[in-house]
């Protein structure tokens, strides 16, 4: 049994990558075998052509990632729960940095609702501390709809 020191993710030993992408022999962010998977998937239906699906492919493997935030606004009996657009984070990148202005944004605004401003205020903080939530796959699927 390994740990992942990005994810705290318990890998069997034999782990060569971890589902957040985490390599273990490089001990860097690369593509995670669950999205290049679903690449293939999604090439294999006819959606993706082979040179779109290698460039993408490409594009994880080097770590880049698609993430959302996610933020919440109160107003007395209301609390509006929303999500960032997605953002492009690069391996280079630090999602809690990139994540920051929806976290303090939540921190201000967020409290002030009964009875669902605290309890979301501290699962998005919680969130969006811990990187943001990865939509890579959904980002890829709505690219391979949106250029058809
Ligand atoms: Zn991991």
């Amino acid at each position: 049994m390994k740990k992942c020191p990005r994810c705290r993710l318990v890998n069997p030993g034999s782990a060569l990558r971890c589902d957040c992408g985490y390599d273990f022999a490089s001990q860097s962010i690369k593509a995670s075998y669950l999205d290049t998977s679903r690449i293939d998937v999604l090439e294999q239906a006819g959606a993706l052509d082979k040179l779109s699906a290698a460039s993408l492919r490409a594009k994880l493997e080097k770590g880049d990632r698609y993430v959302v935030f996610q933020f919440c606004i109160s107003i007395i009996f209301i609390t509006f729960k929303r999500r960032s657009r997605p953002y492009l984070i690069r391996p280079q990148d630090r999602r809690f940095t990139a994540g920051l202005p929806y976290t303090l944004v939540s921190l201000v605004c967020g409290w002030w609702g009964v009875p669902w401003g605290p309890i979301w205020t501290i699962s998005t903080v919680v969130n969006n501390c811990r990187g943001g939530v990865d939509v890579t796959y959904e980002v890829l699927s709505g690219m391979v709809r949106g250029s058809r």
